[in-house]
Parts: structure tokens; C-alpha cells; sequence
């Protein structure tokens, strides 16, 4: 008999719970084999951006991994039904191991694979999440849709131990010469090497050493530090657990003996780990979380559809400095401060009056830890549209936000060079600067940075208007 390993977004080899269940199996009988699988979807490795060059990037540092571990990782490229399909033919394969995914697109891939590739068992494992959308329900067993409560129940449930295999039996299992994977390889390879970016600390090590230092000390502070934009105050392991370079269970063990201490910052820290596992759970219940809003009294609002507004907001371009500086933070690194997403959401939905949707998209190729179910979830929650959302007439004014979370400045500076020499009392307005003072800050309104393109006053009312239905 053979199975089938099959990575998909959990590209690491220690800690994970369809590897070490593989193992078992391997165990159980001598005469078992089995090989290592990734399958490229043909529709992604044909659109290239960020997030997919992030992924793919990481893709080949984890094949190289396998191979230092003697594991051959076979790739396939195609559409999903006929590579299962053309995998039975080549390959006589009686069981496919997998970590699951809950949201709705991949449970449609698995679906086809299943189809494809009659003749195995499937057995998915829990493996992306501390709970599965399932394991925690109220006591009707329905969902939750409100986190509070949710978070009450997710904090009892008892927390998996990592599952760990030893790469060195698994890879003396392997079948030998199973696929001839060259052409799909060599797909891989020039899709990265024509890759805008390079990315940097793309290994499994990488994501551990990171999980290491944060866990060290940082953590300590992460109560106090996490909304201020210029502090590396964040665990920046959102790329990682995107990808699965990480797992949840070896964050959880890392910070155990903090959290046992009751450690404040630890504690705030798990429970944003549990908002990850709470949108994933919204996502399963409302698979149309990504397109539809969740409340039905706001799902036929009129959107401003102006695209030279959305395109400001794309390009940094706003006027506002800390919303222009979050986005180029976005646009130039991938990832962008839980509160600089924040901020920018809301200026988009509630300044611009843009549908959350064109925002939500945007996100989603340029963030290299894009994950479908926290964006939608992000993004609805900015929107007041979603299910544990903010009232609609809490408005983020992007500059009291910018004078309580960079106060000095000192984010906007790095991001917006052009206002390196504004003062401080201008950094968060700089179009209250005379002309004097701009002239010796060397920043012209108008000519080297925008003007504001909206009045956040008078949106603010409009926004307002808009979600309580009243026309103009
Ligand atoms: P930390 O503060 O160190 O948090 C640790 C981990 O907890 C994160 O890595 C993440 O996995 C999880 N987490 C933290 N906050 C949230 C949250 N609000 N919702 C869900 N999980 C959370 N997160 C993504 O991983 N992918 C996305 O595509 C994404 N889009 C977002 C869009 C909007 C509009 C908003 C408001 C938030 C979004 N988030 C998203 C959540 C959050 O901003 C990021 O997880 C966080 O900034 C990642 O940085 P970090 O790892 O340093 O976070």
C-alpha cells in the first residue's frame, strides 16, 4: 500500500499532525510506503503578486528542506481533479493523509480530489487551528458569532500537544521513483525567478528562531506595545502561520511557561491567536463572509464606486499621513500593523465610502499573510457590517488615531520620507503648516505630499448617513 502526504498550507516537517499520523500508519505495516505531495493550482501560479510570490517562495525553500531530509516533495501543476486523476493512474495510492482546511474554496478542492482519486481514503487531521469550527459551539451546539463568549468557551478546551514524526523513518518509507514532477518544477522555478520581491526568512528555522525571540521577550511587552505602529511590538508570525511554517501548538508550548505565570502580555497574545481561530470558525458558518455582509440591514448600501478615490487609497496617496504611510508599509513589505489595518480599512469604508469588498481584495494579493477568513473578517469588522462588529457611528478619525499610536511621528517618517523634517506638531496635519513652515520642512502641500482628498468631518456625517439609510 501507498498514501499520500499532501502539504498544502502547512509546509513544515516538524509539528504536524497529518506527518505524524502518516507515521503511525507506516508503522503498522513494513510493507507501507508512501510520498511526500504538493499540488500548484494552475489559476495561482498564473497571476502573479505578492502574496502568491511569498507562498511560492516558500514552497521551494520547503522542497529544499524535504530534500536535506532525504524527502522527495513531488509537485504538481494543473487543475486539481485531473491531477488526482492522472496521480491514480501513474501510482497505485490507497490512502491520502492531509491537514484540513475549513473554508469553503479548499473544502470545494478537496471535494474534486476526492473525485479524482477514487480508489484512496481520504483522512484529514486538525492541524491549522487550536479548534476546529466545531469544537467550539455554544451550548445549543450553534455557532458563535460574537468573540467574547466564544473566547470564554475556546480558553477551557484543552490545547493540543505538538505532533512530531521523525523525518529520518519516514524518509527510509518512501516510494522510490513515484512521479516524473520535472516540468511542474521547472514552472515553480520561473515563477519565482521573474518574482518582484525576493523574500527574506522564508524557512521553517526562520519561523521557529522568530517564535523564539518573541517568546524571549518581547512578548513581556506586547500588552502595552502591540497598537503602537513604529515598535516592532508584534509576534510578525502571521506570514508564517499563513503558510504553515509555524504551528499554533508550538506557539501555545513556547509561551506556556509565560501564561502559566499569568503572564499579561502572553494572555493578550493567545487571545489573538483566538480571533484566528473565531473568523476561521465565522468563515465556516457564513461561507460568504468574503462577498456578503453578514448583518442584512447594510447589505445593499450605496457604495461610492469612485475609482480615482480607491486608487489614491491603493497608491498612499490619501492626504492623511498615517493612513498613506500604513499603505506604504503594505505596498513595500507585505505586511502592515494590525492597527495600520485598522486605520486603513476604516478610512476607505467610512472617508471614502468605498465597498469594504475592493479593500478586502486588495489585501488579499498584496499581503503575504493573507488569510481569507481574518481578512473578510478584518474587513467586515471595520466595515460595521460583520457579525462582531464595531457600531457603524464609531468612526476612526485617522487623526486621533495617528496622534494616540504614533505619536511623535516616527512611523509616518519611515514610511514618508518626504515629511521627515515636519515638525512634530504638524506630523499628523500637515496641511496646517504655512507656507513659511513648509517651505523650511521642504514639503510643499500640494506638490510634494497631497492635500487631505476628503474632509474627515463631513465624510464622517456622510458615512453615518449612509449606514442609517438616509439619502442625500
Ligand atoms: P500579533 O499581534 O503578534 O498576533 C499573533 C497572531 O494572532 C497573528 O499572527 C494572527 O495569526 C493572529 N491575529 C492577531 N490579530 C488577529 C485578528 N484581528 N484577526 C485574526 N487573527 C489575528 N491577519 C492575517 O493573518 N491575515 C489577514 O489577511 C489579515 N487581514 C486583516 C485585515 C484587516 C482589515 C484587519 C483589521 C486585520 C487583519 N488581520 C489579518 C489580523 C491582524 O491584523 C494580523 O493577524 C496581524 O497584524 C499580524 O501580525 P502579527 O503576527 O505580528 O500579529
Amino acid at each position: 500500500e501507498t498514501a499520500l502526504l499532501w502539504f498544502r498550507r502547512d509546509l513544515r516537517l516538524t509539528d504536524n499532525h497529518a506527518m505524524y499520523a502518516l507515521e503511525q500508519w507506516l508503522q503498522e505495516d513494513n510493507s507501507r510506503t508512501w510520498m511526500a505531495f504538493f499540488h500548484i493550482e494552475k489559476k495561482r501560479i498564473e497571476d502573479p503578486c505578492p502574496h502568491h510570490d511569498y507562498f511560492f517562495q516558500n514552497l521551494e525553500a520547503f522542497s529544499k528542506e524535504c530534500k536535506e531530509k532525504d524527502i522527495r516533495l513531488y509537485i504538481k501543476v494543473g487543475k486539481i481533479g485531473k491531477v488526482f486523476e492522472s496521480l491514480g493512474k501513474e501510482k497505485e495510492i490507497s490512502a491520502v493523509f492531509f491537514n484540513e482546511d475549513e473554508v469553503p474554496r479548499a473544502v470545494k478542492r478537496d471535494e474534486k480530489a476526492r473525485k479524482g482519486l477514487k480508489q484512496a481514503v481520504f483522512y484529514p487531521f486538525k492541524d491549522a487551528h487550536f479548534h476546529a469550527s466545531d469544537e467550539v459551539l455554544k451550548k445549543d451546539d450553534s455557532y458563535y458569532e460574537v468573540f467574547t463568549p466564544y473566547y470564554r468557551s475556546w480558553f477551557k478546551k484543552q490545547k493540543d500537544k505538538p505532533f512530531r514524526a521523525d523525518p529520518a523513518f519516514l524518509a527510509s518509507r518512501q516510494v522510490n521513483k513515484a512521479l516524473s514532477d520535472k516540468k511542474d518544477r521547472d514552472i515553480l522555478k520561473e515563477y519565482n525567478k521573474q518574482a518582484e520581491t525576493n523574500w527574506e526568512k522564508v524557512k521553517e528555522q526562520d519561523a521557529l528562531d522568530r517564535l523564539d525571540t518573541f517568546a524571549d521577550d518581547p512578548v513581556k511587552y506586547y500588552e502595552n506595545e502591540r497598537d503602537i505602529l513604529a515598535e516592532d511590538g508584534t509576534s510578525r508570525l502571521s506570514a508564517y502561520l499563513k503558510t504553515g511554517r509555524i504551528s499554533v501548538r508550538t506557539i501555545y508550548e513556547a509561551l506556556l511557561p509565560k501564561l502559566e505565570e499569568e503572564d499579561k502580555g502572553a494572555g493578550t497574545f493567545l487571545s489573538e491567536l483566538a480571533w484566528r481561530d473565531f473568523y476561521n470558525m465565522i468563515h465556516v458558518s457564513h461561507p460568504d463572509l468574503k462577498n456578503k455582509e453578514l448583518k442584512e440591514a447594510y447589505q445593499s448600501l450605496s457604495w461610492s464606486n469612485n475609482k480615482e478615490n480607491l486608487d489614491k487609497w491603493k497608491n498612499a496617496e490619501t492626504g492623511y499621513p498615517v493612513v498613506d504611510a500604513c499603505m506604504t508599509q503594505l505596498n513595500e513589505t507585505g505586511w502592515m500593523h494590525n492597527r495600520g489595518r485598522m486605520i486603513t480599512a476604516s478610512f476607505l469604508v467610512k472617508d471614502f465610502l468605498e465597498d469594504w469588498r475592493e479593500g478586502e481584495q486588495y489585501f488579499g494579493r498584496r499581503l503575504i499573510d493573507y488569510d481569507p477568513s481574518s481578512n473578510a473578517g478584518g474587513w467586515q469588522w471595520a466595515a460595521s457590517t460583520g457579525s462582531d462588529a464595531v457600531p457603524y457611528f464609531r468612526v476612526f478619525s485617522p487623526i486621533r488615531q495617528s496622534q494616540r499610536f504614533d505619536e511623535k511621528g516616527e512611523f509616518i517618517k519611515k514610511y514618508l520620507p518626504v515629511l521627515k523634517d515636519v515638525p512634530s506638531r504638524f506630523i499628523h496635519e500637515p496641511w496646517k503648516m504655512s507656507k513659511e513652515e513648509q517651505e523650511k520642512a521642504s514639503c510643499i502641500i500640494g506638490k510634494d505630499y497631497p492635500e487631505p482628498i476628503v474632509d474627515h468631518a463631513v465624510q464622517r456625517k456622510r458615512a453615518i448617513a449612509m449606514f442609517k439609510g438616509e439619502d442625500e
